[in-house]
């Protein structure tokens, strides 16, 4: 007998009709002697129009409350799961994230857990029930609801499959496991059988939103191997585990795409210590800064610019206004419209070429590139958010990822 961790996602439990499916394949999953639990998240759309209700009531709600808000809808989903696992025969008991012991720190909408007491899932399970757990939801040592931030119902299984030590733990979804690019805009991406936690990690970073990073950073720290699988068919799906030695045969593992970006630039900083800090310590209240680019110094004084989501644009106007004169640069500019193309592979360890490659790949397309990073295992450009889907195809066609055996680094380099 093993224990089965499952995590259904939105689309998946998305309506009553599918909510019934979900429960067929759980009972089938049972029957077969194995012990069932299951996470859900809220039914598709839900946690959007939550937030949306939140906006039409204040500017500014409490992220206290915004958690007590999301977490419904969570809830909507573990008790309809329930009933219809119930409703065909089955016995089942849905649990919030506080009944199934799951513990946070008290940072509010993107709690992390801190520990988890999985006593009353234990005792359910031995008395033959099937426990449906809330994903995306804890509880913090002081006894507020909070959430894990968004997608957080994958963590919320993964770090439930660690503390049971769960047998298996399956990330059931609208796809049929990991692809080498989002198949919704990339056509030709494949789904890949295995994946290493640092290349799954920098794909969910970098925009690949079928896995929460932090859900893959956790399983990376606790070893958790899972599973990314469809929930409407029984094919095999994607295993994300530790990396093996062939892994670092393919150069290119993926590519991820992150719309929505915006580019901001201070111009003409005055060149002396201590500008970048204050610049970025003034504006480091809540807001992600992902690349940042200092230009060559001209004339005593400097570019700097950095990324980061468009959502933030309002807040980044309102901090760096006064920065600007206080610093004694000349200006600021800020411009949404940009998105973020990436290439990620643990192969790129040990081969070469692969930036020359894809700066070739967009230069023939006339896709101009605005800004640069790399890491050991992934490479990122800024580019206008128009042409971020050609260039995607673009750079998955060149590297031969919609080929049944991608090719390796010597045809890429040649
Ligand atoms: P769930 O609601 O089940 O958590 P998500 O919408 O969060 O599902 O994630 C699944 C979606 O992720 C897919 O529908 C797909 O469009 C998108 N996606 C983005 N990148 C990839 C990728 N590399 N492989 C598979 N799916 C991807
Ligand atoms: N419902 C939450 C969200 O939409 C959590 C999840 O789906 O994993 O982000
Ligand atoms: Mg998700």
């Amino acid at each position: 007998m093993s224990l089965i961790v499952q995590k259904y996602g939105g689309t998946s439990v998305g309506t009553p009709e599918r909510i019934l499916k979900v429960a067929r394949r759980i009972l089938k999953a049972q029957a077969t002697g194995d012990e069932i639990v299951v996470v859900v998240s809220a039914m598709s759309g839900v946690t959007d129009n939550l937030i949306g209700l939140a906006r039409q009531v204040a500017d500014h709600p409490s992220e206290r409350e915004m958690d007590m808000l999301l977490a419904t809808g969570e809830q909507t989903t573990i008790a309809l799961t329930a009933m219809a696992i119930n409703a065909l025969g089955g016995k089942a008991v849905s649990l919030t994230g506080a009944q199934a012991g799951i513990v946070t720190d008290g940072v509010h909408t993107k709690a992390k857990i801190a520990n988890i007491t999985p006593k009353r899932i234990h005792r359910l399970l031995d008395g033959g029930h099937i426990v449906i757990v809330a994903g995306f939801q804890g509880e913090s040592f002081d006894g507020h609801i909070t959430t894990l931030g968004r997608g957080g119902s994958d963590l919320t299984a993964i770090a439930l499959a660690a503390a049971l030590g769960a047998d298996l733990c399956q990330i059931c979804t609208d796809v049929d496991g990991v692809y080498t690019a989002d198949p919704r805009s990339v056509p030709s991406a494949r789904k890949i059988a295995e994946v290493s936690y640092d290349e799954m990690l920098e794909m969910a970073s970098l925009g690949s939103k079928v896995m929460q990073s932090r859900a893959v950073e956790f399983a990376k720290k606790f070893g958790v191997i899972f599973e990314v699988r469809s929930s409407f068919n029984d094919e095999p799906g994607t295993i994300v585990k530790e990396e093996t030695s062939g892994m670092e045969k393919v150069v290119i593992r993926g590519v991820s795409v992150d719309r929505r970006q915006a580019k901001v630039t201070v111009n003409r900083v005055p060149d002396r210590p201590g500008v970048a800090s204050r610049i970025f310590t003034g504006i480091a209240a809540g807001i992600n800064v992902d690349m940042i680019v200092q230009n060559v110094s001209a004339d005593g004084t400097t570019d700097i610019s950095f990324t980061t989501h468009s959502d933030e644009l309002p807040k980044i106007k309102r901090l760096l206004g006064p920065l600007v004169g206080e610093i004694g640069a000349h200006s600021f500019s800020a411009q949404g419209g940009i998105a973020k193309l990436s290439v990620v592979g643990i192969g790129m360890r040990s081969h070469s070429g692969v930036a020359a490659k894809m700066f070739e790949l967009l230069g023939e397309a006339g896709i101009n590139i605005q800004m640069i990073t790399t890491s050991e295992i992934k490479i990122s450009v800024i580019v206008d958010e128009e042409r971020v889907d050609e260039g995607a195809n673009l750079v998955h066609a060149g590297f031969g990822l919609g080929e049944e055996t991608p090719r390796f680094a010597k045809s890429i380099v040649s």
